[in-house]
């Protein structure tokens, strides 16, 4: 059977799953249509292989040969065909673009949803089966010159629009009302793309109580109707915002964008903000007294000398 026949297959069989509504196939569904992806782009590795060797793409290693006329050729070394990884570099120098965004956040919440499934996840699986959908659409489309709904099946492509369209209404009266919230940080705001149920794993969260001040919020899930604080998320959603850029930040020697608050305790204080976005935390001396360079939280207790003019100052005393 061909790759694209593999590859409809296991989609069709992933929203047959889905269909179910039995839990444990609900994980089966998502594994089903994932698998159903990552076949699709095999297929346009294949596709892309040169004639006479139609299968060189998808095999892991690939090495130069020099065949009987001498020409130096390619040819797939041993068993294993491409990971994620392989496909995103092949992809990138084949000038193939697929929303890797999209494709990770996918599979991210695949491995949370194996992790922390709950009978109360039908929102976390309609959320990935939605997002898929729209990688799937695009790729049959754009790359695979395939009409997604004749590929798909009529069935296949109404059960997949219908759970698209419901989502994304959701997730649009969701935002609506976090919106509504007066949010006073620009980083809090952009940090709640990240907002999650604790329980449920959903991202359909509203803010149900426009009149709500900051920090004091309320959020209800959609999916679970579990009902929580922006208090009891606020660091998380705050880390998933900036540990990328903290990483690379402290990688090329210099300083992370957020750090811990002395004042609660929690990683919460954002320079950017000069405060903690949790409990409002300031620091009391922002620039030394005497060199002028901006101070950080350790040096807080230097009573406002940067660590380098406070130790000057120690040893001045000393001598
Ligand atoms: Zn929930
Ligand atoms: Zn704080
Ligand atoms: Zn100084």
């Amino acid at each position: 059977m061909s790759i694209i026949q593999n590859a409809i297959d296991s989609i069709q069989i992933g929203i047959e799953d889905y269909q179910d509504g039995d839990d444990r196939r609900s994980v089966s569904a998502v594994r089903n249509i994932s698998a159903g992806i990552l076949l699709l782009y095999k297929d346009k590795l294949c596709q892309l292989s040169p004639d006479e060797n139609k299968e060189l793409l998808i095999k892991q290693n690939i090495r130069p040969v020099q065949n009987e006329s001498g020409d130096i050729v390619f040819e797939g070394k041993g068993n294993k065909t491409v990971d994620v990884q392989s496909i995103k570099e092949r992809f990138k120098s084949l000038n193939v673009s697929v929303d890797w965004g999209r494709f990770d956040e996918i599979n991210k919440l695949r491995n949370d949803l194996e992790h922390y499934y709950t009978a109360k996840s039908p929102d976390a699986v309609r959320e990935i089966v939605a997002k898929s959908f729209l990688l799937i659409r695009d790729f049959l489309a754009d790359y695979l010159d395939k009409d997604p709904q004749k590929t798909l099946g009529d069935d296949a492509w109404a059960i997949l629009l219908e759970v698209s369209e419901v989502y994304s209404a959701e997730e649009k009266s969701c935002k609506a009302s976090i919106d509504a919230i007066e949010w006073q940080y620009d980083s809090v705001l952009d940090s709640l793309k990240h907002l999650r149920c604790g329980q449920c794993h959903s991202s359909l969260i509203q803010a149900p109580n426009n009149e709500d001040c900051y920090p004091r919020i309320t959020f209800h899930c959609k999916s679970c109707n579990f009902d929580f604080f922006f208090d009891d998320v606020v660091e998380q959603c705050i880390d998933d915002s900036l540990a990328g850029e903290a990483h690379y930040a402290i990688k090329d020697g210099g300083e992370s964008p957020y750090e811990n608050c002395p004042e609660c305790n929690q990683s919460t204080f954002i320079h950017s903000e000069k405060c903690c976005v949790s409990c409002g935390y300031k620091m009391e001396y922002v620039n030394c007294e005497i060199c002028e360079e901006p101070l950080s939280i350790e040096e807080q207790y230097n009573e406002g000398k940067c660590s380098y003019c406070q130790y000057k100052w120690e040893k001045m005393l000393a001598e």
